[in-house]
């Protein structure tokens, strides 16, 4: 099959859904690559680069569809972009198809077969075509980049000549995979780091990598914030309050906050509040990493660095994997050709959209003329 990736339309996104080293492994599943000029280049990778790899270059994004059977992009198609397809076609990319039931309506009336990466299901099989994890795994640690950017202190404590110096005092909330990539992070730059989610089964995650988890005083400890599958649930009023309580303490005592919280299919929940921003130090850094979903901190901009009044600055970018677009497009990269090797099991550049197969089911949201999302719960874990 030929395969070709899109240049992304979206301003200031600059990751591209196929390298030339993912190309290469493409290619020995028999597949031919192709890719719009240009496509690379804000991640790093030249026309040359792509050449030299044996994929072939289009002038553009039309030149580029009509030449390929699997149009491959980052961001979540526009409806041109869907109809420039045709029937029998292939599409991979992000979907969010719960937030753009239009999309997938277009993608049905194409006629094409459309896979959304954010809807691989998070079993152990799928991990490396896990593209939520690979991108949160990044903005994880670029939030903690950011943060020590804008802090104007050292995240290490130091006994130096010249005076006694402590370290930064981190708090994580939300540790998932985000988080715990923040966690990391924070850690080995030498921060003192607290962390604290909804889900008691993370707090083992969070002390084994050096951070201490922030408990609440509440009497089914943890517990009310854990559902099904891993994600975690809505609080209740009681709960929250503790939690917001809580907070509220060890905000003039953080020099950096860092939050990832998010429950699926829901706005983020607000965490931080106003006055927690204002009884923060002046130098002090947050960094809301939900801020594209409404945002965890009461004061945040989506897309903005504020500073407020009282001298504490507010990140609320929404493309930390952007930020560093040739790693990231490097693991986005993989994971789409994983999907894709999933997809060419004889590696005879035929793909088999196999319908019985559970990570194959669960991502395609159209095909056949039908919208085939949700899909049903995936048979294994
Ligand atoms: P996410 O991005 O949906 O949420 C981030 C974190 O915010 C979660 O840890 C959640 O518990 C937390 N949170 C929600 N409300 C909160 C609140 N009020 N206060 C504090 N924290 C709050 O999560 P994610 O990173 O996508 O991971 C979700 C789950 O999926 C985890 O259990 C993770 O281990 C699991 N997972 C499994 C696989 C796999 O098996 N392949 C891969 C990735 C993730």
């Amino acid at each position: 099959m030929k395969i070709g990736a899109l240049k992304e339309t979206l301003d200031g996104e600059a990751r591209v859904a196929i390298t030339p080293g993912s190309s290469a492994h493409l290619q020995k599943l028999g597949h031919e690559v192709h890719i719009e000029s240009g496509a690379g280049a804000r991640a790093g990778f030249s026309d040359a680069a792509y050449e030299a790899a044996g994929v072939t270059i289009h002038p553009s994004a039309k030149a580029l569809t009509e030449a390929v059977d699997v149009v491959a992009k980052v961001r979540p198609p526009e409806d041109a972009e869907i109809k420039r397809m045709h029937d029998g076609q292939t599409l991979i990319s992000y979907f969010y198809p719960a937030q753009n039931a239009e999309l997938l309506e277009a993608a049905r009336a194409q006629g094409i077969t459309a896979i959304a990466m954010d809807m691989v299901p998070r079993i152990s099989r799928a991990q490396k075509m896990d593209a939520l994890s690979s991108m949160a795994n990044i903005a994880g640690y670029r939030a903690v980049i950011e943060a020590a950017n804008n802090f104007g202190r050292f995240f290490t404590g130091q006994v130096t000549a010249a005076g006694k110096v402590p370290p930064a005092k981190v708090l994580i909330v939300g540790a998932g995979v985000a988080g715990l990539a923040a966690i990391g992070a924070a850690t080995s730059l030498g921060a003192q780091v607290y962390a604290f989610d909804v889900r008691p089964e993370v707090a083992e995650q969070i002390e084994s990598m050096g951070a201490e988890f922030v408990y609440l005083d509440f009497e089914e400890t943890q517990q009310d914030g854990a559902a099904t599958g891993g994600y975690a649930a809505p609080s209740s009023p009681e709960f929250r309050e503790k939690q917001l309580e809580k907070f509220r303490e060890l905000a003039p005592d953080m020099d950096i906050v860092i939050t990832t919280a998010l429950i699926p299919g829901r706005d983020a929940p607000l965490l931080w509040t106003k006055d927690m921003v204002e009884a923060m130090k002046p130098g002090s850094v947050i960094v809301d990493l939900a801020a594209e979903k409404g945002g965890n901190v009461e004061l945040t901009q989506p897309d903005e660095k504020i500073v407020t009044d009282n001298g504490v600055t507010i990140i609320g970018y929404t493309d930390f994997p952007s930020r560093m677009a040739a790693q990231s497009s490097e693991l986005y990269g993989n994971n789409i050709r994983h999907f894709l090797t999933d997809l060419t099991p004889a590696k005879d550049g035929q793909i088999n959209q196999n319908m019985e197969d559970d990570v194959i089911r669960g991502a395609t949201v159209a095909h056949d003329g039908d919208i085939t999302f949700p899909p049903p719960p995936p048979k294994v874990a």
